[in-house]
């Protein structure tokens, strides 16, 4: 049974429509990142999951029960936002100890001028303090405890935050852009931890990003998103290899995947004034995009970058080189094949230990091959066009999904 499930969820502020009805499952432990340009509707959905939104249509289950009807403070989930605001009056064990003691007070006494006078407030703290204990000791955080928020780092109040929001061992923790008040640096370290933390918890998370790179060191599974709708939601080495359309190959990865305009005439690829012998999917036929990523190429023999022999690639193209960026272990080359100098590729080569490269030694023509299985081809809707033919006939063959030879 998935700890998530929700079904045909749809949004609409006014006129605008916002969540187009979407339905996921997440399973107990998974983490998986909603991705998507700003405004498409990742708060949303996450604010509807936590009881903080109501949905206009569709369910919501937590752990097999459908909440829609409960607040958040029943749905036993933990969030945490990009603004996470501690108390700055109260040291870190207090901020942490906060969710525990308003969850065991009646509603009355959480106001917060009768908080500090009612009796109930000042009880079960021996049940709290060990928890926080345990959370503290989880997230590393054990000496920082009796410290007020301004005496921390960033990096460290965010990981109280993330105490705070864990005290209460919730079945799902959403997490709506974590880490973009962080330095770069800082992003980085708190990235490992929370990885760390989704390792050692097994929780379930949730968690919103517009970053790419964070969605895809850190997921199980990555939904794409984009106007209130996903448009794939895959693992990400998926998205990265087997894309379905050219939306999510080109959000995914970093250099960006190229892109040309192809023609495939009797199973060979026609670019610019070349035909290459490529491996091309069995549907795949006519006006095209092709697509390969930046590590699906090579270059002839240019000294001081590796060669590999044993890649299958197609006939060489003249490309022109422009720039480079030396990334240390490898390098990436700027440039244009010689028939489409208008459109911008991106290739990356591992570079032989020890070599300096300078775009003196390396500018001018250059033979460039593509890897003759590393090709993704996409119609001009920008749909994925696959080996349809191999898998219908798969499909018609074998009824139960025995294999067809
Ligand atoms: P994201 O988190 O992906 O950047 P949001 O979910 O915050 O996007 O917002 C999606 C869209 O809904 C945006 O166009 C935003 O302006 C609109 N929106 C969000 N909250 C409200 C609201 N309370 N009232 C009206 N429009 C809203
Ligand atoms: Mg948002």
């Amino acid at each position: 049974m998935p700890m998530l499930s929700m079904r045909d969820i749809r949004k609409a502020y006014g006129t605008n429509q916002i969540l187009a009805g979407l339905s996921l499952d997440v399973d107990e432990g998974e983490f998986v990142s909603l991705v998507g340009p700003s405004g498409c509707g990742k708060s949303t959905l996450l604010r509807i999951i936590a009881g903080l939104e109501a949905q206009d249509h569709g369910s919501i289950s937590i752990d097999g029960k459908p909440v829609d009807a409960l607040p958040p403070k029943h749905r036993e989930i933990a969030m945490v936002f990009q603004d996470y605001a501690l108390y700055p009056h109260m040291s870190v064990a207090q901020n942490m100890a906060m969710p525990l003691i308003m969850a065991s007070l009646p509603w009355h006494a959480r106001l917060p001028l009768i908080e500090r006078i009612h009796p109930l407030a000042r009880r079960g703290r021996p049940a709290v303090e060990a928890q926080i204990n345990q959370t503290a000791r989880h997230l590393g955080i054990e000496h920082l405890l009796d410290r007020r928020p301004a005496q921390l780092s960033g990096g460290q109040r965010q990981r109280v935050a993330l105490g705070r929001a864990l005290v209460r061992s919730p079945k799902l923790f959403l997490m709506d852009e974590p880490l973009s008040n962080l330095d770069a640096k800082l992003r980085t370290q708190v990235r490992k931890e929370i990885a760390e933390l989704h390792a050692s918890s097994k929780l379930t998370f949730i968690y919103v990003t517009h970053d790419q790179i964070e969605a895809m060191t850190l997921s199980d599974r990555v939904a794409i998103m984009r106007a209130g709708s996903f448009v794939q939601v895959a693992p990400p080495v998926t998205l990265y290899e087997d894309p379905d359309n050219v939306e999510v190959a080109r959000f995914i990865g970093s250099p960006e995947i190229n892109l040309l305009p192809t023609e495939v005439e009797n199973g060979r690829l026609r670019i610019g004034d070349r035909l290459l012998d490529a491996v091309i999917p069995k549907g795949a036929s006519g006006d095209l995009l092709v697509a390969f990523r930046p590590e699906a190429a090579q270059f002839d023999g240019i000294a001081g970058l590796s060669h590999d022999r044993s890649r299958s690639t197609s006939e060489a193209l003249d490309f022109d080189v422009r720039s480079i960026e030396d990334h240390g272990a490898d390098l990436v080359v700027h440039g244009a094949l010689a028939t489409e100098p208008s459109i911008e590729l991106r290739v990356r080569a591992q570079k032989l230990p020890g070599t300096q490269m300078s775009i003196a030694r390396i500018a001018g023509r250059k033979a460039l091959r593509l890897d003759r299985e590393g090709l993704l081809f996409f119609d001009a809707d920008g749909q994925r066009v696959r080996d349809r033919t191999v898998s219908s006939v798969a499909a018609a063959a074998s009824p139960r999904g025995a294999l067809v030879p």
